[in-house]
């Protein structure tokens, strides 16, 4: 490499808790493709000290879908936009807590570690809470698994009644760096949604917050993105790659390239060396016959599917991490081998088909 610090010096750096400089990360987003290995390698090393092998998947629930009242850019549910094709147009109820019950269940039979509920909203109404808290509590008192969820902004009052009803991580995305939000949302600030992840940490849950790659930020916005939640100091880091859908401003962007992807994920594990961090939404579509790869720097992936769109099935997802030699991670940190004949019969939610692995 053409640069003063090694990519095994960097993991070292990280490893003892130094935050890397704007430079390395600046050089890892652009390091050259014959230095992919060797980048994937050290992010490894990294991520293998505080994670080990061990891959958890994540499932989503999307408990009411369409018609937010937000201007998210990138988002299908939004009703500022005209969202066509397999895009929601109208808002659905929120789902019964049977229904998100027996999501629960499903993830569950997928060897899920954690289910994400999730709603399409400026914020949980109080309707809303009633539903999720008590489908949390009875999923708590049915089966062992971690629950999330994602609700828009809160307050404090929110935020304390989903803490007290079992949920122990609440996701809400900065999506990018504070300069470049204002070019993809209108109806809230990038500082609304720092607030609320520190209601929900106040509130005593644990943090999820990452961002979209491929908005049209550069890699300064993605860089800042990435010192951003580390000041925050989040949990959980999901990363996703647009897929930009039909009808939305965004419409029509490509897909980010799979060696920059991979790139990205690396310079969010040496920024984040403890986090969860997470190949989140576009896994599938951006990194296709890489996806194994993505592993190397991120522990955990969704399966089954994003809000809106179809992702690998649990089957495929299972089969992906033991052939690339790594294990599940289950609720409460137990592991076993992913084992995808166990799980070749969990439904997958109709409205998410199963896209294949590459
Ligand atoms: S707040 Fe969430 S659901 Fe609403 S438009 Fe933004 S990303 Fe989409």
């Amino acid at each position: 490499m053409s640069t003063d610090v090694s990519w095994s010096e960097l993991a070292r750096r990280s490893l003892a808790g130094e935050i890397p400089s704007r430079a390395d990360c600046h050089r890892v987003l652009t390091a050259p493709v014959e230095d992919t290995l060797a980048l994937l390698d050290a992010a490894f090393t990294v991520r293998r000290h505080h994670w080990g092998r061990r891959v958890s998947l994540h499932v989503l629930e999307n408990a009411k879908l369409g018609a937010c009242p937000e201007d998210c850019g990138f988002c299908s549910q939004s009703s500022k936009h005209h969202a066509e094709g397999d895009s929601p147009s109208g808002e659905a109820p929120i789902e019964t807590v049977e229904e998100l019950v027996a999501g629960a269940r499903r993830a569950h039979a997928a060897r899920a570690k954690r289910y994400c509920m999730v709603t399409a909203t400026r914020g949980p109404s109080s309707r809303d809470l009633d539903v999720v808290c008590e489908a949390a509590r009875r999923i708590r008192a049915e089966m062992d698994i971690e629950l999330c969820a994602s609700l828009g902004l809160l307050t404090e009052a929110k935020a304390a009644r989903l803490a007290s009803a079992g949920i122990d991580r609440f996701n809400h995305n900065l999506e990018t760096s504070e300069r470049f939000y204002g070019e993809v949302v209108s109806t809230h600030t990038w500082r609304d949604r720092v607030h609320t992840v520190q209601l929900a940490r106040d509130a005593g849950m644990s943090t999820c917050c990452g961002g979209i790659v491929g908005l049209g930020e550069d890699d300064d916005d993605l860089i800042d993105l990435a010192l951003a939640l580390r000041e925050l100091d989040v949990d959980s880091v999901p990363v996703n790659f647009l897929d930009a859908r039909p009808g939305t401003p965004l419409a029509g962007r490509d897909l980010v390239d799979p060696q920059y992807a991979l790139r990205a994920l690396c310079m969010f594990r040496f920024v984040h060396p403890r986090t969860d961090l997470r190949v989140a939404g576009g896994r599938e579509l951006t990194l296709r016959a890489l996806q194994a790869m993505a592993l190397y720097p991120a522990n955990s992936i969704f399966t089954q599917g994003y809000l809106t769109t179809g992702g690998a099935s649990a089957r495929a997802d299972h089969e992906m991490i033991r052939d690339a030699g790594f294990e599940l991670e289950l609720a409460g940190g137990e592991t076993l081998p992913a084992d995808p004949d166990a799980v070749a019969t969990v439904p997958t939610p109709a409205r998410r088909p199963s896209l294949p692995v590459v």
